[in-house]
């Protein structure tokens, strides 16, 4: 049975869907070939946005992975969105499953997926849902975990939003952080095709995860990427997943080195005594604004004063290159100063 803590990183790859039954073996030879590669990926029932697309091959498409397995002896691991997936996929002997981010954002459709997974032992991943809903991610999780599924993972793929960025969905890593702190024994890979949509930040996106101690990645590879039937411009070749693999760096966890314990502890020290000394001057800011609370009350003076704060605001942010701190996050700091400061002046207001 397949293990998903057997080995770090794990990487899973192949192509977005399962087009053809040549598209799909030669693609999973390729990637076999290459040694690098520990699952095979492909979708064979695909939720679009709009009718009118490419929406999986279905049921005949899985005697293809059947083969993949025979030719290749990797496992092979599909999507499933509803309970006839599952039954279809589980008598088909697919390998592992996981659950879309369309279909963890409802808790009907992963309730049904665990009612029929009952009783079998295989791995399950959750993606993350479309939106910014940790909850919907962790309760998903639990309905499966109630189901009795065992092996239960999860799959960072990015939150989409309205308008553009540089990425189809933004990888919000905070909420991924959050989510292993919550969930710290379920191992977590991300997804960087969904996240970018594009072959541009694959290496960047993965280099993060890996950074931020991701279990592996989902990578989508097809053998001829532009000619793809679903998510053509985000997948690359087996040949190129090779070089992201090759080109990305997987650190280790910590260093039992004496001089690496005695540099971190030092530069440590030096971080808890500036945190203090920044605490003491926010402290010490707080006091100044609720003394202008003081003054606006005698004078009857709202609290709100925008001009002066967008002044604040612009003085600081010219000031962002000399000081080697990006524009995003003075942006942050400030809101959550202003916010504060006047939170303290509305309780002097009422008084
Ligand atoms: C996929 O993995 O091909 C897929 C449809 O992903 P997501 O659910 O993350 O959109
Ligand atoms: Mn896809």
């Amino acid at each position: 049975m397949l293990d998903l803590k057997s080995k770090k990183p794990l990487i899973i790859a192949g192509p977005c869907s399962a087009e053809t039954v040549e598209q799909t073996l030669q693609t999973a030879e390729q990637l076999a070939a290459s040694g690098k590669v520990d699952i095979f990926r492909a979708g064979v029932w695909k939720p679009r946005t709009k009718p009118g697309g490419f929406e999986g091959m279905g049921i005949p498409a899985l005697p293809w992975l059947v083969e993949v397995k025979r030719r290749t002896s990797l496992p092979v691991a599909i999507e499933v969105a509803n309970a006839k997936h599952v039954e279809s996929a589980l008598a088909f002997g697919i390998d592992m499953f996981w659950i879309g981010a369309r279909t963890t954002s409802n808790p009907f459709s992963v309730q049904e997926i665990a009612e029929a997974l009952r009783g079998s032992d295989i791995p399950v991943l959750v993606k993350n849902p479309m939106n910014a809903d940790i909850e919907l991610w962790n309760g998903a999780v639990e309905r499966l975990a109630k189901c009795g599924i065992k092996q239960l993972g999860l799959i960072h793929r990015g939150f989409s939003g309205y308008g553009s960025s540089v990425y189809r969905n933004t990888p919000m890593w905070h909420l991924a952080l959050e989510i292993k702190k919550r969930l710290p024994e379920l191992p977590i890979f991300c997804d960087p095709s969904h996240i970018c949509g594009n072959r541009d930040h694959l290496l960047e996106v993965s280099q993060q995860a890996a950074d931020l101690n991701f279990n592996g990645i989902m990578v989508e590879s097809h053998i001829t990427p532009d000619a793809a039937w679903s998510d053509a411009k985000q997948q690359i070749t087996p040949e190129q997943l090779v070089e992201l693999l090759d080109s990305l760096i997987w650190r280790a966890e910590g260093s039992d080195s004496i001089a690496y314990q005695n540099s971190l502890d030092e530069l440590r020290g030096v971080i808890d005594r500036l945190d203090d000394e920044i605490l003491r001057l926010l402290s010490m800011r707080m006091e100044v604004a609720e003394g202008i609370g003081f003054i606006k009350r005698e004078n009857n003076v709202m609290i709100l004063q925008s001009t002066r704060w967008n002044q604040v605001v612009e003085r600081i942010l010219a000031r962002s290159e000399e000081l080697g701190l990006s524009k995003e996050f003075l942006n942050i700091i400030l809101e959550a100063i202003h916010i504060e400061s006047i939170n303290k002046q509305k309780r002097i207001m009422q008084k």
